[in-house]
């Protein structure tokens, strides 16, 4: 089956899914975005939707940030993803890109007096970062920019320039990710991912304020960390140089999953091998995400309502 998109209110083949070369959003970044893991579960012959209605709920917020008119609820949303990977027929773990964006074919930097649509994108994917045996990462010199800047809670294209100045950096210098600080120097976060340190044995991971993306797998740690370890997480500022002193750091998004970081800026982070917390939270995390986890199901949608190719096994609600 060819993949298909949703695409001008319809769905299509992904290769009739084209936009014209004056499309707004093309030339001044005004549209927004998600990126949603479905992870095929083997065992059980289904594909899991991660956490899906979280991410169309920010993708809506997003929306309205942006003055972008949705005409669909984050169940709808749901649906049209469900039936889009079913129309393709994956059968192997994918990515879901919805992208709200302005696209009248018109010049002038605005919000305000343009069409919008939105369409949906489903693509086989595999591992963005070597989240098995840890990373390499340097503090950026690109820094993350303020919220009456670009908001950086909104997933917006156009802030996304911003990140892609620092994983560039950061790759080119022969790091694997870069770590980028606020204005007023504390730590935010990589081009992808959300951060996390285990201090003393405590979780803590910078706040809302320190110009971070609200992230789903973060969330998701957070909560996993409190009710299967009892670990609590601070939020809050975190210095520069608690990064070099931490005993563990990890990376968090929904293409990462739960990276470990063993290096950053040329010191050891702890003793340089992928600390014993991060570990628990990324076994945790794999089997949450792929439906392993049955006390966590409710945050996985399954794309097809039987088993594939087993049409004797019942759908399973949300
Ligand atoms: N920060 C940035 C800048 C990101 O692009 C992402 C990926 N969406 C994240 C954090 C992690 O967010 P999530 O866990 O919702 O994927």
């Amino acid at each position: 089956m060819p993949p298909y998109a949703f695409f001008k209110k319809k769905f299509v083949p992904l290769s009739e899914a084209k936009v014209g070369i004056m499309t707004h959003a093309l030339h001044y970044g005004t549209a927004c975005f998600e990126g949603i893991r479905g992870n095929w579960n083997e065992k059980e012959k289904q594909l899991y939707i991660f956490r899906c209605a979280e991410h169309y709920e920010r993708l809506l917020n997003n929306c309205k940030l942006l003055k972008i008119n949705v005409p669909y609820s984050v169940d709808e949303l749901c649906r049209m993803t469900v039936e889009l990977i079913g129309k393709s027929g994956f059968k192997e773990d994918v990515y879901i890109r919805p992208l709200a964006y302005k696209s009248s074919e018109a010049f002038g930097v605005r919000l305000h007096g343009l069409e919008d649509d939105l369409c949906i994108i489903v693509t086989t994917f595999g591992a963005y970062l070597d989240d098995k045996n840890g990373i390499r990462c340097c503090v950026s010199s690109w820094i993350r920019p303020d919220d009456n800047m670009i908001p950086p809670r909104g997933k917006i294209t156009g802030i996304y320039v911003n990140n892609a100045f620092a994983k560039t950096e950061a790759i080119e210098n022969g790091f694997q990710e870069g770590i980028m600080l606020t204005s007023d120097g504390y730590v935010s976060e990589g081009s992808g991912e959300n951060l996390f340190l285990v201090i003393n044995g405590k979780l803590v991971s910078p706040a809302a304020y320190d110009r971070i993306l609200m992230g789903i797998t973060r969330d998701t740690v957070i909560k996993l960390a409190k009710k299967e370890l009892g670990l609590e997480t601070e939020e809050r500022h975190i210095d520069r140089s608690e990064l070099y002193l931490a005993n563990e750091c990890f990376l968090t998004g929904t293409a990462a999953h739960v990276t470990p970081v063993i290096e950053i800026d040329h010191r050891k982070i702890g003793d340089g091998n992928i600390g014993k917390i991060t570990k628990q939270l990324r076994k945790l995390y794999f089997d949450v995400e792929f439906g392993r986890n049955k006390k966590y199901l409710k945050w996985c949608t399954p794309a097809y309502t039987s088993r594939v190719g087993d049409t004797k096994a019942k759908s399973r609600s949300r």
